[in-house]
């Protein structure tokens, strides 16, 4: 069995300050993978400086934090080249940073879920290939030699809590740091909604693990066959695509009825939504996205590696 590969933990030298940036779409939780890291680092004496930008949260735009710390740390802002652990809880998010990165000495820690929006959709007819990026896995793990990427929301889902695919990151992000786990763990506590601290710790723990036993090549050679073997087949995603309603949370806002872009979606006359047209759904998951009151989930396939359309993509 090929050696496993450790993250390489960024030095805790407090001269020089440390830049973790975190991104992804909003309602991923990026704000809180930061809040826990500044907390962290706030404890343990450091100083720190907190940017963000996160307009787009709800609505599956764009989400960055940048956090930086150290003795002193002057400006809240990374410069491009210059980050040291780049943490992505989107594919695509994480190659739209990646110059961000220190490529040859910084860290690349991403999930590998592909968040497909709307407007990359420029054909709207089912299963049509989509504007999304077509660098796969292996290629970036090539690029960058200290990457780990990984299925977190599989993971959490896994563990029953889906929506920890965050704390899963923190974990892999906590290999790559230089502070204990129970420092970690400590904070965590604290910050996550009370009914939720022993999924997330458990989110934690499996994240870290899977951090400290990673086997880049075994990963490698898996991406290798996904692209030779099922190429992202995006009709794929939208026949198993499933739309998950539930009814106790509606609240008959109609948001979702009027933003699903294929007008699947429709209240009935107890002015709670029901799905009228799944043979229209693309698995585009606005609808989970923009639902102020997380009725809906959209289940689609899990692609565990973005081997995604480079053999077929036309829009190339
Ligand atoms: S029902 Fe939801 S996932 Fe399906 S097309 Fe409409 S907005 Fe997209
Ligand atoms: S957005 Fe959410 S609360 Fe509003 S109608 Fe749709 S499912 Fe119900």
């Amino acid at each position: 069995m090929p050696a496993a590969t450790e993250p390489a933990v960024v030095a805790r030298t407090r001269s020089v300050p440390k830049n973790v940036l975190i991104v992804g779409v909003g309602g991923q939780g990026v704000i809180m993978v930061s809040k826990v890291l500044a907390v962290l680092c706030q404890e343990q004496g450091f100083e720190v400086k907190q940017s963000e930008v996160h307009g787009m949260a709800k609505r599956g735009g764009s989400v960055f934090s940048h956090v930086r710390f150290g003795e002193q740390v002057y400006s809240p802002v990374i410069p491009r080249g210059k980050v040291d652990v780049l943490v992505a809880l989107e594919w695509a998010e994480g190659l739209r940073w990646l110059p961000y990165l220190n490529q040859r000495r910084g860290t690349f820690i991403a999930d590998t879920q592909h968040i497909i929006p709307p407007f990359a959709c420029r054909n709207r007819n089912r299963g049509a290939h989509s504007a999304y990026v077509c660098e796969s896995v292996s290629e970036v793990m090539e690029q960058v030699p200290n990457s780990f990427a990984l299925d977190a929301v599989g993971m959490a889902t896994e563990l029953g809590v889906p929506r920890a695919a965050n704390t899963v990151l923190l974990g892999i992000l906590s290999a790559a740091l230089d502070f204990s786990a129970a420092d970690w763990q400590s904070v965590i506590s604290q910050l996550v909604p009370p009914k939720t601290v022993e999924a997330n710790l458990q989110a934690f723990a499996q994240g870290r693990d899977w951090a400290l036993h990673f086997d880049r090549e075994s990963v490698k050679s898996a991406c290798v066959g996904l692209l030779r073997n099922a190429a992202g087949n995006l009709d794929n995603v939208a026949d198993l695509s499933r739309v998950e309603i539930t009814e106790a949370w509606c609240k008959g806002c109609d948001i979702c009825v009027k933003f699903c872009p294929e007008r699947c979606l429709q209240l009935n006359a107890r002015q709670v939504v029901e799905m009228v047209h799944a043979e229209r759904c693309t698995g585009c998951r606005m609808c989970e996205w923009l639902c102020p009151d997380f009725a809906i989930a959209v289940h689609t396939p899990r692609l565990p590696y973005p081997a995604t359309v480079r053999d077929n993509n036309e829009l190339r």
